[in-house]
């Protein structure tokens, strides 16, 4: 077979969500409260490097609408770390997390910033997805961005199907093979791959050689078993059946060790603070997404879905757990602590429970 389609995992919306605490206001999940345009964006890093802050560049390639993703380089150690987020252009919360970050990491010369500045090179990547984040185009329904997908209305396979003229979940496309421009889903080496965010990632990937690489999403709403709401949850490399095939299942092992160790550093970051209840994210095998993609090719590679769909009082949680994670992640990489993280802790996780909003993850 050629291709195939990938059908995102629509399960049956649920007709009474259960009560939470707390339970809403819900927010119709649009609110762009304290989020950069794409303009804005630029024009707030243009700042930091201008300030000689961090080093801001294009990734290589453009989005179909010709737009350039920034990417954004603080520090210049040895030890290459990655960090991307809004590759669904609806999830943007967690672009703000990463724009919060890069402000923290390249602000004061406290200790901290320092040892992180020297011993890594951080890349970070907060808005993969531009054109689905504001690309202020419709797709044949007339529906307007924010959303999910990239732009490409040429698209006709392997896009999200039950959406007319929109285009391709680009957390679905990273080649994993030698060619950053390998179509996961057409066998063999070929360089077929037609989303060109996702393309763009693989090459920074290819020249970043990250040690660890953190992809940050939103998730619909779920509650645990008490019925308390999860704020999120974290996930590490499972593509067990296509390490195998590859014959790279040892080094696939040692590298879940690894993405758990990271994990792992990030709960326990968001555990002193009180709002935050993570759980394990009930990921699929697909080799294309980022987290399995990128753990194939040996990078410790975490998922990490924070709650979205929400009220703009939460949303400086979301945005505020994102930069804490990444940070405390940071830091451990700099200090090499994070190669011995408990891993009781990613163990002892709990399972996602009932969902009660957007079912659509990853
Ligand atoms: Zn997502």
């Amino acid at each position: 077979m050629a291709t195939a389609v990938v059908a995102g995992a629509q399960g049956a919306a649920q007709a009474d969500p259960p009560e939470t605490t707390p339970g809403g206001p819900w927010g119709d999940g649009s609110s762009l409260s304290g989020v950069a345009s794409y303009e804005e964006m630029w024009a707030i890093l243009q700042k930091l490097e201008d300030r000689g802050a961090i080093e801001l560049e294009a990734a290589p390639l453009q989005s179909n609408l010709g737009r350039d993703i920034p990417v954004v380089t603080i520090g210049d150690g040895p030890i290459p770390v990655m960090l991307i987020a809004n590759q669904h252009g609806n999830e943007f919360m967690v672009s703000r997390g990463m724009m919060d970050l890069i402000r923290q990491v390249a602000g004061n010369d406290s200790p901290d910033n320092q040892a992180i500045r020297d011993a890594l090179t951080v890349t970070i990547v907060p808005r993969v997805n531009v054109d689905g984040f504001d690309g202020g185009v419709t797709d044949e329904q007339g529906r307007t961005t924010p959303w999910r997908q990239n732009y490409d209305p040429t698209c006709e396979v392997g896009c999200d199907f039950w959406l007319e003229g929109r285009g391709y979940d680009i957390n679905r496309y990273h080649s994993f093979s030698d060619s950053a421009y390998d179509n996961p889903y057409v066998e063999g080496d070929d360089a077929l791959n037609e989303v060109p965010e996702s393309i763009s990632m693989r090459l920074l990937w290819d020249e970043l050689q990250p040690v660890v690489m953190v992809d940050y999403h939103h998730q619909g709403t779920y509650v645990d078993e008490d019925g308390r709401m999860i704020t999120g949850s974290i996930m590490w490399p499972n593509a067990v059946d296509t390490a195998a095939e590859l014959g790279i299942s040892e080094e696939f092992a040692e590298t879940i060790t690894a993405s758990q160790r990271a994990a792992s550093v990030m709960l326990q970051a968001v555990d002193s603070y009180g709002y935050a209840n993570i759980t394990r994210y009930p990921s699929t095998e697909t080799p294309g997404i980022a987290r399995n993609a990128y753990g194939l090719l040996g990078s410790a590679s975490v998922l990490f879905e924070l709650r979205g769909g929400i009220g703009q009082k939460s949303a400086g949680y979301i945005a505020k757990t994102a930069s804490v994670t990444g940070y405390e992640l940071l830091r451990s990489v700099a200090d090499g602590s994070w190669e011995t993280a408990d891993l009781s802790v990613i163990e002892n996780i709990r399972e996602r429970g009932d969902y009660v909003g957007d079912p659509r993850g990853e």
